[in-house]
């Protein structure tokens, strides 16, 4: 599947470590976030101290774990990286705690999925750089106090709601990734294409960006799926005419729906008259976790306008009949 949540291979987690942007002028698009974080990374480096705390979120491919690296890269210090389902028990946290050095950078990926208890000696680490822990057993034990390094943490999460309060209101800084334009798409799969030793024009890598579903992660799979294309069908170069066709093949189409997203949607229209209806009832009928639908399937295709999450469920929208070439239903109008 072209649209998965996360890189699908060693290979392909490597190709994306050397695709990535190093720094924050690099970074393509994302400008309030991009220019949030210039402010308070050069306040920080200037008085020497810590970054705040900073929360990413949005769905899945669009730079979180890239801006995490970068706000490291332009304090210039360390990150250690870890996610939320990783850290079991209280003391995987508080081994990579103790280990920070000054106003390092802590990532934590899928931070909604850390345990109360982990997440419970994270308040105190976050708040005052301190953790508590139980030395010995039985009746033996006791709690002592360690005093930690300045740190920032950067927590990344596809869904902010999932977050407690108490969590969510010690980040300073709440930064919510957009989905890209086709422009900022276009540079990207150029910046991309140029590292890998590419050869494509303009209208070609408009043509994958147009149909990368406004996510960079999609947009350079798409590009490295292309250029195979092209090196057995064509002569090498990616041109739009042929992006269009290793696209097609790919199943990926004008609008940059894939299967998945069709399926979604013709689900929707004809064995639920349109919606509304429950995202569990949607999830039973094509066979999909609701939270990947959730986190990854819906939300390109409600911020595109093919369908609309309403409190009484999914509903399809115009766009969606007609994109699948159906005559919408005469309740809704033309
Ligand atoms: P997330 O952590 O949100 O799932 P990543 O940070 O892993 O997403 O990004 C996925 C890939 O997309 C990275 O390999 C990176 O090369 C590319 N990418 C993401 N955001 C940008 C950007 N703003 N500019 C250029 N490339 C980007």
């Amino acid at each position: 599947r072209l649209v998965s949540a996360a890189p699908s291979s060693p290979r392909e987690e490597a190709m994306e470590r050397a695709l990535r942007p190093k720094l924050l002028d690099e970074y393509v698009g994302q400008t309030k976030a991009r220019e949030q974080l210039e402010i308070f990374i050069g306040a920080a480096s200037k008085r020497g101290e810590a970054l705040d705390h900073v929360l990413l979120f949005g769905p899945p491919g669009l730079g979180k774990t890239t801006l995490s690296h970068i706000i490291a890269a332009e304090l210039g210090v360390n990150l250690r990286q870890t996610s939320g389902p990783v850290l079991e028990k209280p003391k995987d946290l508080a081994a990579i705690l103790t280990n920070l050095e000054r106003n390092d950078v802590l990532f934590i990926d899928e931070i909604h999925r850390l345990s109360p208890v982990v997440e419970e000696i994270l308040y105190p680490a976050l708040e005052d750089y301190q953790i508590d822990i139980m030395i010995g057993e039985g009746p033996a034990a006791r709690s002592i106090k360690l005093d930690l390094q300045p740190f920032t943490l950067v927590g990344a999460t596809t869904r902010a709601g999932m977050l407690t309060n108490p969590l969510r209101d010690r980040f300073g800084i709440v930064a919510r990734l957009e989905f890209y334009t086709p422009e900022e798409l276009q540079r990207i799969v150029t910046r991309s294409a140029q590292l890998l030793g590419a050869s494509i024009d303009a209208a070609g890598a408009l043509e994958i960006a147009k149909r990368s579903r406004g996510t960079p992660r999609i947009a350079n799979r798409l590009l490295r799926r292309v250029r195979d294309f092209a090196e057995v069908k064509g002569d090498g170069r990616i041109v739009a005419e042929l992006a269009d066709r290793a696209l097609a093949m790919l199943d990926v189409d004008p609008q940059g729906f894939d299967l998945m997203d069709r399926k979604l949607l013709e689900a929707v229209i004809h064995r639920f008259d349109g919606g509304p209806v429950g995202l569990d009832n949607v999830a039973a009928a094509i066979g999909e976790e609701s939270g990947t639908i959730e986190d990854v399937i819906e939300p390109y295709l409600i911020q595109q306008g093919y369908l609309q999450r309403t409190p009484r469920g999914r509903i399809a929208t115009l766009a969606a009949y007609r994109h699948l070439g159906l005559a919408p239903p005469a309740s809704r109008g033309s």
